[in-house]
């Protein structure tokens, strides 16, 4: 494989630390890690991809994943760069799966449309939001999508209706499918920007006075079990404060485990395993991770 002789105009890194890109600032190295500036270069990075049979991991903003200490092999795109966003129509916003979705809730602002408040402290990229159905404070990214257009690991473009993509708490179809998203549309409300605002500036002073953000960390760890509160229920074990090597479960947020010590990706994962056995033994509840865990260990 020459990845970086095929394509001198994609920017492409080899053996590059993926530490320097996850939110829990953890992760090893990306054997290449390329950075698609449009849907073009996606389709021949993807064909090249699937012609030398070479394994293929997509990330948006990184806001949401532990890589392990070992890294991953062959081809890691990194949407990030892929970030244009605009109105369509009146009640219609695009955004290319780059973009942040901090940035879009922004965006509906200046047009006055209503329905992405929710979104407006969510640090991740258009793509991360819909693979995870991402939400806050009640409202979800399935309440106000549209269409969402993706390519196939074979090549394909295809375009899923808002009922194609079958969200649930968290899910969407592309968890199964595999297919790279490329682009989303949204369908918001005209609604009444000082309100807008006012709703925005209400839910970020929750989430500055809730969450430790003044740490690295890759939001809650897990998913909220039926029947209870995930945050509850590790405070009430006494696990605040816990800590592996330089992963610590907050201290503000129980669901949170935050870097407060050059932590390894072996430190989440050592810990996340200790919240869940300590919690099953404590209360027969599984916990199940929201955070996606990927790459390999190291040797
Ligand atoms: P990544 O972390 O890069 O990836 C997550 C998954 O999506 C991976 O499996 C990846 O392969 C896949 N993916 C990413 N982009 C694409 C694409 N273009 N095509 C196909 N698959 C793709 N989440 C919430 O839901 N609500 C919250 O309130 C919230 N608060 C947070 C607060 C903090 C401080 C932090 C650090 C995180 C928080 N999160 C929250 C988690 C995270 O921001 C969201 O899950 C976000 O949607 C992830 O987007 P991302 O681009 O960072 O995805």
């Amino acid at each position: 494989m020459n990845l970086l002789e095929k394509f001198p105009n994609i920017k492409i890194l080899k053996d590059e630390p993926l530490s320097k890109y996850t939110y829990t600032k953890t992760g090893g190295k990306a054997d290449y890690l390329v950075f698609p500036k449009d849907r073009f270069q996606v389709e021949s990075i993807v064909n090249f991809v699937k012609d030398q049979q070479l394994a293929l991991t997509v990330l948006g903003n990184a806001s949401n994943l532990i890589v392990k200490d070992g890294g991953i092999r062959g081809v890691v795109i990194m949407m990030t760069e892929m970030k244009s966003m605009r109105r369509i129509d009146s009640n219609t916003l695009e955004a290319e799966s780059g973009a942040s979705l901090i940035k879009l809730t922004h965006l509906a602002l200046d047009h006055s449309l209503t329905g992405l408040e929710f979104a407006c402290g969510i640090p991740g990229s258009i793509g991360g939001a819909v693979y995870m159905n991402a939400g806050a404070y009640g409202g979800e990214v399935k309440d106000v999508i549209d269409e969402v257009d993706v390519i196939s690991r074979d090549g394909l473009i295809k375009t899923f209706k808002n009922p194609d993509c079958h969200f649930s708490y968290r899910h969407s179809i592309f968890q199964e499918q595999n297919d790279l998203i490329l682009s989303v549309r949204f369908k918001l409300q005209a609604g009444d920007a000082a309100l807008i605002k006012e709703e925005m500036d209400h839910l970020t002073h929750l989430r500055q006075s809730k969450q430790p953000l003044e740490y690295p960390s890759c939001g809650s760890v897990f998913k909220r079990p039926e029947g209870y509160y995930t945050g509850k229920l590790i405070q009430d074990a006494g696990l605040q404060g816990h800590r592996i090597g330089g992963a610590e479960v907050s201290k503000k947020h129980a669901g949170f485990i935050v870097n407060v010590d050059n932590a390894t990706a072996t430190d989440y994962t050592d810990l996340i395993a200790f919240i869940q056995a300590t919690i099953w033994k404590k209360n027969q509840v599984r916990l199940e991770t929201e955070v996606r865990i990927i790459g390999e260990d190291v040797d």
